[in-house]
């Protein structure tokens, strides 16, 4: 790239197969770029909710963002989707495939994916204006599951933030979550509605290699029948703020007690890339 990765493009695969995963990416690129008469689509990573496989060099130019050869910053207009773009997507940016299938879970991919962004954002100085969507290079409904899905790239977005900050902390630092009812609010941040309203503790470790936090949560999570649930209960815990002691970023939230946990809890959600090969 001529000036190194200016933008991280995000894609979803879209695909419906069992197979659709990383390593049948992976398994897919290779085949593809040993045929002779072969298309020449490429991408840097495939990562789904277990596995990321990298197949270029990050500094390489791959071919995924659907606008040629146009260079950084350039405007066109794309005749396939009729769309005005910005260009520099295959010429400027690392892709991402995001793995779509039945059997991927796709929040705990998101989240994983948070953090290699988070991780090639701090790797090349890049701020989180630098994430695109494919889309914003062509036209295409790409990422097609976070594009219609309401509010889903946001919270992707607030994901990438904080994992951003916790490896400005330390390149180390992990989150850890204790959760004493995670039938009811899992390690992924989703929540089960309860019969009843119920309060659910949380306890946060933010790990690093000299320090560790502990923070902890009450959430009340509302139930079926919150007729049960007196108002007094309900107004304390629902009012509760919730945020950080110390630390460079402060969570607040009133009635979202959700959106803490789907941010925050990203436990395992550590990529491991594997080797180019
Ligand atoms: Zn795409």
């Amino acid at each position: 790239m001529p000036n190194g990765p200016q933008y991280i493009v995000i894609h979803d695969t879209g695909m419906t197969n069992d197979t659709d995963n990383a390593v049948g990416l992976n398994e897919y690129i290779h085949a593809q770029a040993n045929k002779k008469d072969g298309r020449v689509a490429s991408w840097h990573f495939s990562i789904d909710d277990s596995s990321c496989y990298q197949h270029v060099p990050t500094d390489e130019i791959a071919w995924h963002a659907g606008d040629g050869s146009n260079p950084y910053l350039a405007f066109y207009y794309n005749t396939i989707y009729k769309k005005e773009c910005i260009g520099g997507g295959n010429q400027n940016g690392i892709g991402i495939e995001t793995c779509i299938n039945p059997k991927n879970d796709y929040e705990m991919t998101l989240k994983r994916t948070a953090r290699l962004v988070a991780q090639l954002l701090h790797e090349y100085n890049l701020d989180c204006s630098r994430i695109k969507q494919h889309y914003d290079f062509s036209g295409k409904e790409c990422p097609n599951v976070i594009r219609n899905t309401n509010g889903l790239w946001e919270s992707f977005m607030l994901d990438v933030e904080l994992e951003y900050e916790l490896i400005k902390i330390d390149s180390n630092a992990r989150l850890h979550w204790t959760i004493d009812l995670p039938n009811v609010i899992n390690y992924n941040g989703k929540k089960t509605t309860p019969d009843k309203g119920t309060k659910v503790n949380l306890e946060l470790n933010i790990l690093s290699e000299n320090d560790s936090f502990s923070y902890h949560y009450n959430v009340f999570v509302k139930g079926l029948h919150m007729k049960d649930i007196s108002k007094k209960i309900n107004r304390n815990y629902i009012s509760d703020k919730i945020s950080y002691v110390d630390g460079e970023f402060t969570l607040s939230i009133d009635n979202e007690t959700s959106t803490l946990v789907k941010r925050k809890l990203n436990k395992n959600a550590i990529p491991k890339i594997k080797k180019i090969e």
